[in-house]
């Protein structure tokens, strides 16, 4: 995100909040309409338009206003809620019916946040402008909420009411937390297979969910065996990335996810394209691939519809950078540093042909080479050393262990083995500056694996940090058996792998250790999988390193 930005004139649809009826011992929601410091503790800012009248607080709080050409139940998409701060929580909703569309006007929506499933103790309530530009997207930032705590919240449009959500903020900075309970996850295709592992995350009482990417997929699945099919090709234009987003937004076991705790996103390839790399398109050259400048439109359009998709605190994204990195704190227990590993990349070295087990060529070792780009290094490693919780978590895209072949062939160019000069320089300065307890949670490669992280320095080894990678929630496996076989064998550090099984990681984090159970489905091709644990493994505060239990 551009800092000049927040300059302009913003609209907070949070501002628009009224204390609800009987509420009257609540603290007000506050108001400011701007984003003093970046997007790691920033209001929302939502669209630049005047922000329609309400009626004041009071006896009977905010009516919803007709709903004018909607043509039928707008919530098709459900809710969700991210970003959690300790007094703040961003809630999310699009109006998109299934059936019909939606008017290219602007849509007053209302939104209740209470203290009870049953909204009796309604806590707050107020008006959101749903915007044709923006893909009728409603980001609401409720502000003046209590550390810690759970809340439920709805919206309403004409007279539609959403499914509800239940949510909860983050401890007070700095607050002694006994526990926190989190899951990972990434990779959905959508035609590869049901969601049965997000139904399992709904019923688990998580605090937060970090998703690390791939949440749709751009691309269709070629070959036999998918289990339901995508609308439309490839998107290219801001209609059809909407329509791909609506599509998998649509389902329920997804839907229910959202509405369990608020989450954490980031991105991956598939948000865009596959292993596209900062402004480089995968297809850049090819016959009917795109220029750089039709590349660009075509990544400011996934970004905005990635925008309006998510419960996220940041700007609506311009046609430039979109500046996704930011960091939350869970009290004194945990830092979860929220990375951007595809914006920011050197597109990937020796053509990024993948599965060669001949020696790399010259350009993956290049020391110029990096993952996340100058700036967001040193936000990163700033972060993470000035962090003073007992544990540091990295929401990481692609995976960060060595697996380097014995002859130095890279397997996959896409993740870290393929910017290694970079992925030293990072862990080196993590011994350096005495970061402890690092965590990195990785998506992107369809399989589950719990890897030591070491630094290199002159051919001795140090491990600094422990990588766990969730597997894909629905994606197919990447690996052939015989490279998955190889891999059981050749690397040391790697301390769990299962290749086979789709599903996420669902942790436990104590003062003491870092817990994590890694919960597959035994069929994604059905929609009534069942969901097991596969493996626990542990890290212990004070040891870097996976212990599998
Ligand atoms: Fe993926
Ligand atoms: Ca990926």
């Amino acid at each position: 995100m551009a800092p000049g930005r927040l300059n302009r004139r913003t609209f907070l649809a949070g501002a628009l909040a009224v204390a609800a009826a009987g509420c009257s011992d609540s603290a007000s929601p506050s108001a400011s309409s701007t984003s003093p410091t970046g997007p790691s503790s920033t209001g929302i800012a939502g669209p630049t338009i005047p922000p329609p009248s309400v009626p004041a607080g009071g006896g009977t709080g905010v009516a919803t206003p007709p709903a004018a050409g909607v043509p039928g139940n707008p919530f098709a998409l459900g809710v969700a809620s991210g970003d959690p701060l300790p007094d703040r929580v961003v809630l999310w909703t699009r109006l998109a019916p299934l059936e019909g569309q939606m008017p290219q006007t602007v849509v007053s929506v209302r939104w209740e946040i209470a203290t009870d499933a049953g909204f009796e103790k309604r806590l707050y309530e107020g008006l959101a402008p749903a915007v044709p530009q923006f893909g009728h997207s409603v980001h609401v930032d409720v502000q003046g909420l209590k550390p810690a705590t759970t809340y439920w919240y709805r919206f309403s449009a004409g007279s539609w009411t959403s499914p509800i959500g239940r949510t909860r903020t983050a401890p007070a900075v700095g607050a002694a937390v006994d526990r926190l309970k989190l899951a990972f996850a990434s990779c959905q295709h959508f035609e590869e297979g049901y969601y049965r592992a997000w139904a399992d995350a709904a019923a688990s009482d998580l605090d937060v969910v970090i998703h690390l990417g791939d949440y749709i997929y751009e691309d269709e699945l070629l070959g036999a065996g998918k289990v339901r099919n995508h609308v439309g090709g490839a998107p290219v234009t801001l209609e059809q990335y909407r329509a791909r987003w609506a599509q998998y937004k649509g389902d329920k076991d997804l839907q229910a996810a959202h509405a369990a705790c608020p989450w954490l996103v980031i991105w991956d390839d598939h948000e865009v394209e596959n292993n596209y790399a900062a402004t480089v398109s995968e297809r850049e050259g090819r016959p009917g691939g795109p220029t750089r400048e039709q590349f660009l439109a075509q990544r400011a359009a996934a970004y905005q519809a990635w925008w309006e998709h998510q419960p996220v605190r940041l700007d609506p994204p311009g046609s430039g950078e979109f500046r996704i990195y930011r960091s939350f704190v869970w009290g004194s227990l945990a830092t979860l540093v929220l990375t951007d590993s595809r914006q920011y990349r050197t597109d990937q070295a020796c053509g990024d042909v993948p599965l060669q087990t001949g020696p790399a060529c010259a350009d993956a070792a290049e020391p110029s080479r990096t993952m996340w780009g100058a700036d967001q290094e040193r936000w990163v490693l700033d972060t993470l050393a000035t962090a003073t919780t007992t544990w540091k978590a990295l929401a990481n895209e692609v995976v960060m262990g060595d697996l380097r072949l014995p002859n130095g062939g890279i397997l996959n160019y896409d993740q870290w083995d393929g910017y290694a000069p970079a992925r030293n320089r990072f862990l080196g300065a993590v011994a350096d500056r005495n970061v402890s307890n690092l965590v990195v949670l990785t998506g992107d490669i369809h399989l589950a694996g719990a890897i030591d992280l070491s630094v290199d320095r002159g051919g001795s080894k140090t491990v600094v940090a422990s990588e766990l990678v969730g597997t894909s929630i629905s994606s197919r496996g990447l690996l052939p058996a015989s490279i998955a076989a190889l891999a059981r064998t050749l690397f040391p550090a790697v301390k769990y792998f299962n290749g086979d099984k789709r599903g996420y990681a669902r942790c436990t984090v104590t003062p003491a250790t870092w817990t994590c159970e890694y919960r597959v489905v035994d069929d994604v091709t059905r929609p009534d999988g069942t969901v097991s644990t596969d493996a626990t493994v542990t890290i212990t505060a004070g040891t870097p390193g996976v212990v599998r239990r």
